[in-house]
Parts: structure tokens; sequence; C-alpha cells
């Protein structure tokens, strides 16, 4: 399985968790960037494309700025990040340089990803520099990304970024092997899950439960980054960062880690963004027939079966379909505003013109702009 996916494979994004290169008191670890930009140098060698998502900014500033205790404000977390992003960056570029490597430093917000347009140039972006040879090290824009536009962790941006340049692979070096079966720190006996098929409700609640030492989002964002790019069809692979020839192994379809694998289906370009977007504006209840109707007939959202509105939205925002017991079941582009909605929820199609006094569509979301969750 391992090495059908490393077969098909030639773009690949690999994240490295905070943990990894920086340690809290002594900030970043140069030794382990030089480590991880020999593995890439490797792999590019292997003629696979590489972009790197490293976290470690914020890490790095605080031990940079001599801020011992725990930020709690974010200004602070910003600004320690506006410091240390530079360190991180150079310590990469020091590390590629002396192997001819250029590198490039990228830093985006989530709504660049949300922004269809704006998603569209980044991907241009880091294209021409993958043409170009150039190895892209991106990390959040951490000094202009308050709340509303944080991704919130480096996971989910990796698996963003994954899904902006159609990566056909996602490695993430953590700071433990892998997902295991219960948190190997409190059970001896928890054994590593190799493989996940399919990221299960039980799945999502061992990885709640097991803890990295690691920053940000832990397990848990990590699992649900794999879900999502399960999803769009990209697979996920967990490693130890720590390790010293881990990346190179999995090159080598050596079983280590755990790998989250695919859904067979490989969607369509604005799908897998749709997909990606986190932070939905809103969201709908559908009656129990319109539940039926998306995911069993693959069906388009009409008025009728939308029971309830949160949220406000315009027409093209991304929003979620929620079942009567809140169970997100889809996500897509709305064809009318949440005022709008409020006047046609429930009603017939014939009835949205005499309601409104325009009926633009017939459908809330149309099914190409829908994907099942
Ligand atoms: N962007 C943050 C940093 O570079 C890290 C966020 C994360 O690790 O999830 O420090």
């Amino acid at each position: 399985m391992r090495r059908s996916i490393l077969n098909s494979c030639k773009r690949i994004v690999v994240k490295v968790g905070s943990h990894v290169v920086t340690a809290q008191k002594t900030g970043l670890n140069v030794h382990a960037i030089k480590r991880i930009a020999k593995n890439v140098l490797e792999a590019k060698e292997l003629g696979y494309e590489i972009v790197i998502v490293s976290s470690g900014a914020i890490v790095s500033g605080i031990q940079k700025l001599g801020l011992t205790s725990r930020l709690t404000s974010l200004p602070l977390k910003q600004a320690a990040a506006a410091v240390g992003q530079g360190h991180l960056i150079r310590a990469y570029d020091h590390a590629f340089e002396t192997a001819g490597q250029q590198v490039a430093q990228i830093l985006l917000t989530n709504d660049t990803m949300t922004d269809r347009e704006r998603f569209l140039n980044a991907r241009h972006t880091v294209t021409a520099l993958l043409k170009l040879g150039v190895i892209p090290i991106v990390n959040e824009n951490d000094t202009v990304s308050v709340d509303e536009i944080k991704f919130g962790d480096n996971d989910t941006l990796a698996g963003m970024v994954a899904n902006l340049i159609d990566a056909q692979l996602l490695i993430i070096l953590s700071d433990v092997d892998g997902l295991f079966s219960e948190d190997p720190r409190h059970n001896p006996m928890a054994l590593l899950i190799p493989t996940v098929r399919k990221v299960t409700a039980e799945i999502e609640k061992i990885a709640t439960g097991a803890v990295s030492i690691e920053g940000t989002g832990g397990m848990t964002s990590k699992v649900e980054t794999a879900k999502r790019m399960a999803v769009s069809g990209i697979p996920t692979i967990i490693i130890n960062g720590k390790r010293t020839g881990s990346m190179s192994d999995v090159l080598d379809g050596k079983e280590i880690g755990t790998v989250f694998l695919p859904q067979k289906v490989r969607r369509a370009n604005r799908k897998h963004w749709i997909a990606f977007i986190r932070r939905t504006k809103g969201k709908l209840t559908l009656d129990s027939g319109a539940v039926k109707a998306v995911l069993q007939r693959g069906k388009s959202l009409l008025p009728a079966g939308v029971t309830a509105i949160d949220g406000k939205f315009d027409h093209g925002d991304a929003i979620g379909c929620v079942d009567k017991k809140g169970h997100e079941i889809a996500k897509g582009l709305v064809n009318y505003s949440s005022s709008d909605l409020a006047k046609i929820k429930g009603r017939k199609t014939g009835e949205i013109k005499q309601v409104l006094g325009y009926k633009d569509y017939d459908e809330v979301i149309h099914r190409d702009n829908m994907v099942i969750m």
C-alpha cells in the first residue's frame, strides 16, 4: 500500500511541528533543521517536489526575546512570531544554502485560502517556485492573523497547502511515532496503529485522548487534517520527526508511523477547495428528506428541505449543512444570502420568485458546489 502511494506521488507537503525544530528553553534547533533539509534534499534527488510547512516562529521568538512565561496575549504571541519567523527562515535558508538550494518564504492567512481568487494566486506562486526548483517554506502569517482569519494550527495549514498545490502526499513530522491505540506514556502496551483506512468516530476519540507533547493542535488536529485529506483523495503519514532517518524510511516504503489512506474518489479542484474551507460562514439544518436526497441520491439542496438557518452569510459564501441532530453532512457554496434564505426556507422552488421578487437559482446549494463530508 505504501509503495503504491509513493509510486503515484510527485508532490509532497512536509509539515514540521514546532517541537521538532525548537525547544521551549533553547529556541531553534539548528541541527534538527539541518537534518530536515538533508532529508528534503534526498527526497528532491529522488524526483519529488517538496513544499515545507514549518512551525516554530513563536517558540523561537519567545526564546529570542527572553520571554519565559507562557504567553497568553495574542499581540505578544504575534510579536514573538515576528521575531521568530526571521530566525526560522534564516536557519532553513542556511541549512539549504550549503547544498546550493534556494528556498522561499511564504506566509499565508486563512482568508487567502477561502477566497478563490487569492487561493489561485497563491497556487500560481507556489507552482512557479516549484518549477524553478525552489523549496517553498510556508508558515501562517501569525503577525496579522487574528482569530477570525486564523488557521489555528499548522496541521490545518499543511492540509490547505497540500490542497492548494495538488500534492499527492502529506507527511507530518511530529514528536511522537504516530497514532497509538492508547496514550503510550500511560499504557506501555499501547500499540502504534500503522494504517487507518477510515477516520471513524473511534479513531477521532483515540486522537483526542492521545497526548503529543507538541504545541497547538496535538493529535486531534493531525487526525482531523488527515480526515479532510482522505476525503480529498490525499494520503497522510504521521511520523516521528525527531528520529533521524524517519523521512527517508517513509520514502523507502518502510512501515513506520501511521498512514491514513485516501478515499478513492479524487474530486474536481473546485470541490477539493470547498472541502478544505474550515471556517464556514453559517449553517443550514436540513429535514430528513433533504438529507436523503443529498446523501443518497446525489441531489442539490432546494429551499424546501431547509428547516433552520444559522449565521449571517452572502450569496457565494461557504456554509455547512447539518441534519436534525447537528451532524455536518455537507459543505457548499450557497446561492442565497441568509436573509433571503430565511424568507424562502421550507418553500417550493416555484415560490422563490414570488417571495423574493427574483429567482437566480432553483437550488440553495447546487450539487456542483457541494461536498459531502
Ligand atoms: N505558526 C506557529 C509558529 O510558527 C505554529 C502553529 C502550530 O504549530 O500549529 O510558531
